[in-house]
């Protein structure tokens, strides 16, 4: 398994920046998951890393070897899509060996390494059926087996789960950490669903408009977003955005939120103080922010409740702050309901602001 490095790597098609100046580097072992919504590039940053794509300029280094100009079949690395793609007319157990075959490894060793992975990915039953026969689960599960079997430089998977449903694709997913902690493979992973990435990344290289955004562990990057469009994009539901202004006086930070201002405890970051009479996003996750039926403090804010939506565990609560929408985690025993005005508050340390660009304040 080889350590991947992407450097400055750009795609277009025509007009259309696919990959724009992307740079990151995979470490030996560690499972990367690419995030992004539709149309940011993610797929096609992964046909450039598999071969399949030349990049416009840029560079693509395994284990410090340059392989840009290489053919997908002399980088070594298996892709797994979303359509399982496998032989319909050969065995599950003819399917996963056929790399093997291809490579001229000697009948006894295929068939220990067929068994092996067929052990690991529980489908030692399914060896003789055709994938017609298969669920779709089982089926990307064979696809998995055919892909790791040989052992490849890198494994890249295109949105491997989304075919399958809900329960399925849960299933499937701590099958993908229990191979991965097995193999210790060096993966890169696309795709669109953020609950997916938190799940399975060691590292989560978040992607919009063809750009890499933040490239961090995820519970850094939902921590401590980069950018709004993090924030907004991880965590379910994601944090909040609130329009503020920041006040000072006599060296009190204050934020002011549609009629209200609260106090920012600590005083004021120079760069805070640089956004003084200037507008700035307030990023607060929904269950950082408590809930009271009056006045609690300081700091609290009073709000409209919009909406509840009862999650089982919780209820979600959309209310109006101002010019913002905000959504809060309650406990399911609370009563609360459209129009009713409550307050709402949260700590100082909670919240981080965001500037004029989008830029988290630091
Ligand atoms: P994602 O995987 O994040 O959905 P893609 O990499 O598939 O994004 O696409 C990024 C952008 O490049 C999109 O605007 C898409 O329409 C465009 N694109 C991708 N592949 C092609 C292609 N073969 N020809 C023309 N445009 C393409």
């Amino acid at each position: 398994m080889a350590n991947i490095e992407i450097r400055g790597l750009t795609k277009s098609y025509g007009k259309t920046v696919a990959v724009n100046d992307v740079s990151f580097k995979v470490n030996t072992g560690d499972f990367t998951v690419v995030l992004g919504p539709s149309g940011s590039g993610k797929t096609t940053l992964l046909r450039c890393v598999a071969g399949f794509e030349k990049p416009d300029s840029g560079s693509l280094l395994f284990d410090g070897t340059d392989v840009t100009e290489l053919r997908p079949k002399d980088r070594d690395v298996a892709m797994v899509f979303q359509s399982y793609a496998l032989f319909p007319l050969m065995t599950i157990g003819d399917n996963i060996a056929f790399p093997l075959k291809m490579r001229n490894v000697p009948a006894a060793e295929i068939k220990e390494r067929v068994n092996k992975v067929a052990d690991l990915l529980v489908i030692k039953d399914l060896l003789d059926k055709k994938p017609g026969q298969l669920s779709g689960g089982e089926q990307q599960r064979a696809a998995l087996g055919r892909a790791i079997v040989r052992e490849p430089n890198a494994l890249l998977m295109d949105e491997p789960l989304t075919s399958l449903d809900a329960p399925l694709r849960a299933q499937m997913r701590r099958e993908l950490k229990k191979i991965k902690k097995e193999t210790k493979m060096t993966a890169i992973y696309v795709t669109h669903d953020q609950a997916e990435a938190m799940a399975l990344a060691d590292t989560l290289a978040i992607m919009n408009s063809g750009r890499l955004i933040q490239y961090d562990k995820p519970l850094e990057m939902y921590s401590r977003p980069s950018n709004t469009f993090v924030a907004g994009f991880i965590g379910s539901p994601p944090t909040n955005l609130i329009e503020a202004k920041v006040e000072a006086s006599n060296g009190q930070a204050r934020l002011r939120i549609g009629s209200a201002t609260i106090p920012v405890d600590g005083g004021m970051s120079p760069k805070l103080k640089d956004a003084a009479n200037g507008k700035i996003m307030v990023g607060v996750r929904p269950e950082d922010i408590q809930m009271f039926p009056t006045k609690n403090s300081e700091r609290s804010v009073e709000t409209v409740v919009e909406s509840t939506e009862p999650l089982g565990s919780s209820i979600l609560v959309n209310a109006l702050l101002g010019e913002s929408y905000v959504k809060l985690v309650l406990s399911p025993d609370r009563r609360v309901g459209p129009g009713d005005r409550l307050w709402i508050e949260w700590e100082t340390a909670k919240m981080y602001f965001f500037d004029d660009s989008g830029k988290l304040i630091t």
